[in-house]
């Protein structure tokens, strides 16, 4: 499963980071960075994370666009 934060919508509240720690990691205040390959067991926790974030930056699966485009 791939994942794909939209960078110019997170604005940061790191719900996201606090729900999946593996995938994603905040740098500093504002600075998200993210595997955007989820390893296997970190799906469950990413969907999570995709559901939380208040400003819907995170796509994952097909909305990630994997391949296509
Ligand atoms: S939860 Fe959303 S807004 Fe917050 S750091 Fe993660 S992607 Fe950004």
């Amino acid at each position: 499963m791939n994942v794909v934060v939209d960078l110019n919508r997170c604005q940061g509240y790191a719900q996201c980071a606090f729900l999946a720690p593996e995938v994603f990691t905040m740098h500093g205040e504002e600075a998200l960075l993210y595997r955007p390959v989820v390893p296997d067991g970190q799906q469950e926790r990413v969907l999570r994370a995709a559901a939380a974030c208040p400003v819907q930056a995170i796509l994952v699966g097909e909305e990630a666009g994997t391949g296509e485009r």
